[in-house]
């Protein structure tokens, strides 16, 4: 079975997860603070805040902001739950702007009808490492006092222009497991504020900055010495690892040109995308349904996901909740009806891929 993500950690993340162990210093520490000078470094910003995971990064980012209760976030509808979550935790009221279908991601110009007096901010979602239109969201903003949020949770590296995601606005980061570069769990905060820098670091350790001296009400945000272990050699290889990503992305958009009813992604012209996933549509125009192309991609011994089966407002939970407006988004619901994620991961082999394009090209029975 080839599966859909791996993770890759070796001897330089062994040999740096027991010189923690060994220092007795397990909490944040030095440690926390060298992941994020080289995070600082890649991505181009001058503030980073490591916390414990992305959701927190999304709710301290909100937190530090003051958005709360009376105030409007606009999102993309069709993402991971945790940036929903994040922000109905602070209180805020959640609306959505619908996404283009050829490329997943929040299409600006559906934000005229959504932004309103209430806007306190926009959170587009770099969805499968693919940048969204951040400049055309900017300039739709304009003057108004909106604050731009990025869920980059998946898009560590993407660039537009050659400009990093997660520096546009503040930037969110996860480092879960599957994600590109992992710590287990873990998030990473970016910044070009200086004010904001330090409101987050205020948070993330219950509001002291010296020691039971209480300056706001704060919580415990913080990463571990372990953790950031765990990171620091990934990201020492972050630009050769996304590179493979690329390489396997490209190769696999070749090999699977010109299927009928299979829709390869395609990056943006000067907006460059990391694959997090490598996502196909199975159109109405496949001979199979989606259903059937997993399940025969299953037994073909190719791993595969849905990110994500529903709009993310599409669940009880949210439909009958006070603070979801759940703004009509077909797009979004088409895309959770046909996508698909197949592996693209760095530790594919050349004959891995291979196999991946001719197992899809088989499933979708072309
Ligand atoms: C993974 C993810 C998150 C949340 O990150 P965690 O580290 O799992 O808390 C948020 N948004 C998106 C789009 C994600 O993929």
């Amino acid at each position: 079975m080839i599966p859909i993500s791996v993770v890759q950690v070796g001897g330089e993340e062994e040999d740096l997860v027991l010189e923690v162990l060994r220092s007795g210093n397990l909490g944040q520490g030095p440690k926390v603070a060298e992941l994020e000078q080289i995070f600082s470094e890649w991505i181009g910003v001058e503030h980073v805040v490591a916390v414990n995971n992305g959701t927190t990064a999304l709710i301290a980012a909100l937190q530090a902001l003051e958005i709360g209760a009376g105030d409007e976030v606009i999102t993309s509808p069709f993402t991971f739950v945790a940036t929903l979550n994040a922000i109905l935790d602070t209180g805020a009221t959640v609306r959505f702007a619908d996404i283009a279908l050829d490329d997943f991601l929040l299409d600006p110009a559906m934000l005229f009808d959504v932004m309103g007096e209430r806007t306190r901010a926009v959170l587009p979602v770099h969805l499968y490492g693919q940048a969204a239109d951040v400049p055309r969201i900017l300039e739709i903003i304009g003057s108004r006092d909106i604050a731009l949020v990025e869920d980059a949770a998946q898009a560590h590296g993407a660039r537009i222009g050659g400009r990093a995601v997660g520096s546009f606005g503040v930037g969110c980061f996860s480092l879960y497991a599957t994600k590109n570069f992992t710590t287990g769990e873990g998030g990473l905060i970016t910044t070009s504020d200086a004010a904001l820098a330090d409101r987050l670091r205020l948070l993330r350790n219950q509001g002291m900055r010296k020691r039971y001296e209480y300056e706001i009400p704060g919580y415990n945000y913080r990463m571990t010495d372990v953790q950031a272990a765990i990171g620091i050699p990934q990201l020492q290889r972050a630009e050769a690892v996304t590179a493979a990503r690329q390489r396997n992305a490209a190769w696999l958009t070749d090999a699977l040109d010109g299927i009928l009813g299979l829709v390869t992604p395609q990056a943006h012209a000067g907006r460059n995308h990391v694959f997090h996933q490598y996502t196909v549509r199975i159109t109405q125009d496949a001979p199979v349904t989606r259903d059937e192309f997993i399940e025969r991609l299953g037994e073909l011994g190719v791993g595969c996901g849905i990110y994500y089966p529903r709009a993310v407002y599409d669940y009880a939970c949210y439909r009958d909740h006070p603070r979801v407006v759940a703004d009509h988004t077909p797009n979004a619901e088409q895309a959770a009806r046909e996508v698909v994620s197949i592996p693209v991961h760095p530790a594919l082999t050349e004959s891995d891929r291979a196999r991946v394009a001719e197992c899809v090209r088989k499933a979708v029975g072309a």
